[in-house]
């Protein structure tokens, strides 16, 4: 088996690999790749999926959960239009997805006021000690920075209603849906395969979107009522999203994982920073626990180390092509002892080295 630190679409447990395969094959004498999204059996999965995600996050009465598509880079668009009331909106921007959140937001019209922003350091930190206009319809921001590495340790605090991109963190850690109006994250990083796009949406902000143009498709309202079956749904993802969340529940749920989460990030950033011939990239105190990124502090070094961690059975440790060097994604099923076949090789590299 490889250990694969890619960034997404994601690692997921063995078992529900197993159980998704058997699925196809047979999903109550059909595969549930031709079973019809109203069919009661699959309506069963839809629903098992929302009380799952619903119990996982802790998700209190008055929030509704979607399973809607187009990913994260759709919800950009969806959450810009279903939250615009007066047109003005703050954005804080901490990297290549935020950037994509602020420019569809003004693609639909939104006035957009940079809160604050990292690019000053290459988006190698989370901005703190901001002030924040109250005249604005909302907040957005990103809570883990896939490809800068930085993950906020504490959510802005703000009046103002919150909406979050939490692609690639959601189910990583505990978090208080309370403090938020709006979550949305792409499937793929953490919950099941490519596909389904998960929201989480506080019922009160539903029907209220000043925008000329909210096309029935994008309406968050209608998705609600129709119950994520306005047309046919991901069928495979949402079945495969529901097996991984009973996964996850078997496990000892969202707090379970998220001890693991910290042992394998406190594992993998010891290593470098006590290694010498590597160098982590982001700030120590907005280090993300999902997304590792570092570099070797000799370039040169790097045709060799590449040899080495991919004759260990590594796979996508390459940073996004954007920024270059190292990522280690550690998402919620990559097991400890990959992180720790990452840092003996590591190890060994520098031992070789030296
Ligand atoms: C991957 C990612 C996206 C893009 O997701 P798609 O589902 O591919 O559109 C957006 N935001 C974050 C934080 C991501 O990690």
């Amino acid at each position: 088996m490889k250990h694969n630190f890619g960034a997404g679409p994601c690692i997921l447990p063995q078992d529900v690999f197993k159980q998704a395969a058997e699925g196809v094959l047979d999903f109550n004498g059909l595969s549930i790749l031709e079973v019809s999204h109203r069919h009661k059996d699959f309506v069963a999965v839809m629903d098992e999926a929302i009380s799952l995600v619903k119990s996982a996050l802790k998700i209190p009465e008055g929030y509704s959960v979607l399973f809607l598509q187009g990913g994260a880079s759709l919800g950009f668009t969806i959450s810009a239009l279903n939250m615009m009331r007066s047109g003005k909106a703050g954005y804080i921007n901490t990297g290549t997805w935020s950037t994509s959140a602020i420019k569809e937001a003004k693609k639909v019209g939104c006035d957009v006021s940079v809160i604050a922003s990292s690019e000053d350091k290459g988006f190698n930190y989370i901005p703190k000690n901001y002030t924040i206009e109250n005249n604005l319809d909302y907040l957005h921001f990103t809570s883990n920075n896939t490809i800068y590495g930085t993950q906020y340790q504490q959510f802005p605090k703000t009046s103002l209603p919150l909406v979050c991109d939490m692609s690639s963190d959601i189910f990583s850690r505990n978090i208080n849906i309370a403090d938020f109006d709006l979550i949305y994250a792409g499937a793929q990083k953490n919950l099941g395969p490519a596909g389904a796009t998960l929201y989480i949406v506080k019922d009160e902000i539903l029907g209220k979107s000043s925008s000329k143009f909210l096309p029935s498709y994008l309406d968050l309202k209608l998705h609600m009522e129709k119950e994520s079956m306005m047309n046919t749904p991901p069928v495979f993802s949402i079945y495969v999203s529901m097996l991984n969340l009973r996964n996850t529940v078997s496990k000892g749920g969202v707090a379970e994982i998220e001890k693991l989460n910290i042992e394998k990030s406190n594992l993998l950033y010891s290593e470098i920073d006590a290694n010498p011939l590597f160098v982590g990239t982001a700030e120590k105190e907005d280090r993300s626990k999902m997304n590792v990124t570092f570099l070797l502090n000799d370039e040169n070094l790097s045709s060799e180390f590449d040899q080495m961690w991919k004759d260990s059975g590594i796979v996508g440790l390459t940073g996004h092509r954007s920024v270059g060097g190292y990522r280690a994604s550690m998402y919620n099923a990559l097991p400890l002892s990959s992180v720790k076949v990452l840092v003996d090789t590591m190890k060994e590299f520098t031992r070789r080295k030296g």
